[in-house]
């Protein structure tokens, strides 16, 4: 069996787990065509088990773009930071959301994640206005 395969019982935990949201950028599964991935937030290719307590949703934007990488630069001071893990991590504490549905960065791992991720792309900043009209987000 591939060693990155992750049951589909375990898949299904880790969407519920999540309401079916983005642990990183925050997005909804809901109307998005791509399947958004389980993530192993201490990466495969460092030994990071296959378990539910390693394992985040994540969309496939922030999947992509986090990779196997767990640290990251703070633009304010550029210091390497450890990015934000969602599984010790609280977002609340390293994240804010502005009027403009814009993720902006509390902490040096939140504005080091809001980079590598590119939280704040375009579409994805649309996504959230759009949710947050229809009263979905956050
Ligand atoms: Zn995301």
């Amino acid at each position: 069996m591939n060693r990155d395969y992750v049951p589909l019982s375990l898949q299904r935990r880790v969407r519920d787990r999540a309401r079916n949201r983005c642990e990183y950028c925050g997005i909804s599964q809901a109307f998005q065509e791509a399947t958004f991935h389980v993530d192993h937030v201490h990466p495969r290719s460092e030994e990071g088990p296959t378990e539910y307590e390693n394992l985040a949703l994540a969309c496939v934007s922030c999947s992509l773009r986090k990779g196997a990488r767990t640290h990251a630069l703070d633009p304010a001071t550029g210091a390497r930071v450890a990015t934000y893990n969602p599984r010790h991590d609280r977002w609340n504490e390293h994240f804010a959301v502005g009027e403009d549905m814009r993720i902006v960065g509390r902490t040096p791992s939140g504005r080091a994640t809001v980079e590598l991720l590119s939280m704040n792309r375009t579409l994805a900043v649309a996504i959230r206005v759009e949710e947050a009209r229809c009263g979905r987000f956050p």
